[in-house]
């Protein structure tokens, strides 16, 4: 039977862990080649083992000369592009615009903002050489309204979605989509990490503060990929498609989460850092 993503190839940033890992995982049992483009050298080369159908590469994505090498990578390796996921991300700088340091914004910034500019640039260029394809970015709630993240990753997830909606514009005639997915928070190691609370806890705690009254989780956010990569979304472009359990869809939810309520960690999370 013939599966979703058959013959595409795919580089996924940040496919290392979390969101990204989950959508290789998908992806590969879809039927894609999938390239794991991340610093992380360890938890790429075990996830691109286990999957088989996977490759991994060392991938700095605020560095253009590693971009461009792993995109020419899915190329070289596999043959073709069909489909770049721009997911890789940090939390960044946090704290009160009173004390947040340029250096830590422009840090922030790099990665979250510039990252996902090179692999736009790189994947456009390839893939309007090749006649076309589908280049999807990891936008957030965050990018959506103010009060879901800290200044610097909110800034950078609104310019996320300008620039998913700009670089859609010009490469539609050219044949490439381009789409974001924003979600809300999703149970990852990135959000373990900043919050210093387990996956079981944490999960708890997200379920008790989601309208739809579960955790979400990576998988969650795979589901949504792997939709706009395939041929069912051939006619959607330019859209940011939100996996977010319903906190964005009414005001009161969203005060809901600014309220530090149900899901505080003891980094005072959740209404600050999706
Ligand atoms: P994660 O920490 O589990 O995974 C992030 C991955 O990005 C890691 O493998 C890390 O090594 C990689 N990475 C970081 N900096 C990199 C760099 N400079 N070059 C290459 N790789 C780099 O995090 P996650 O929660 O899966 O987040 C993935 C994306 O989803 C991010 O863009 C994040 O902003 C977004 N997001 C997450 C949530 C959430 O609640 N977890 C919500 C909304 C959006």
């Amino acid at each position: 039977m013939s599966k979703r993503l058959d013959g595409k190839v795919a580089v996924i940033t940040g496919g290392a862990s979390g969101i990204g890992a989950a959508t290789a995982r998908l992806f590969v049992e879809e039927g894609a080649c999938v390239i794991i483009a991340d610093m992380d050298v360890a938890g790429g080369e075990a996830l691109a083992a286990d999957l088989g159908n996977a490759q991994f590469c060392r991938t700095d994505i605020t560095i253009e000369s590693d971009v461009a090498a792993a995109v020419d990578g899915a190329v070289k390796s596999f043959g073709r592009l069909d489909c770049m996921i721009n997911n890789a991300g940090v939390i960044g700088a946090v704290g009160s615009i009173r004390e947040t340091a340029l250096d830590h914004w422009r840090a922030t910034l790099a990665i979250m903002l510039d990252g996902v500019f090179l692999g736009c640039k790189h994947a456009a260029r390839v893939m309007t050489a090749a006649g076309g394809g589908t280049i999807l970015n990891t936008a957030s709630v965050a990018g959506l309204r103010g009060g879901f993240g800290a200044h610097g990753y909110t800034t950078a997830k609104h310019a996320v979605i300008g620039l998913t909606r700009s670089a859609a514009s010009e490469l539609a005639p050219l044949g490439v989509r381009v789409n974001a997915v924003a979600p809300g928070p999703v149970v990852t190691p990135l959000v373990e990490t900043l919050t210093g609370v387990d996956h079981d806890t944490l999960s708890q705690m997200a379920a008790q503060q989601s309208p739809l009254g579960k955790a979400m989780f990576a998988e969650d956010i795979a589901g949504a990929f792997a939709y706009l990569a395939s041929d069912a979304a051939a006619q959607v472009t330019g859209q940011i498609i939100t996996v977010d359990a319903g906190v964005t869809m009414a005001p009161e939810v969203a005060d809901f989460h600014k309220s530090e309520a149900a899901f505080l960690g003891p980094a005072g999370i959740l209404g600050r850092f999706a």
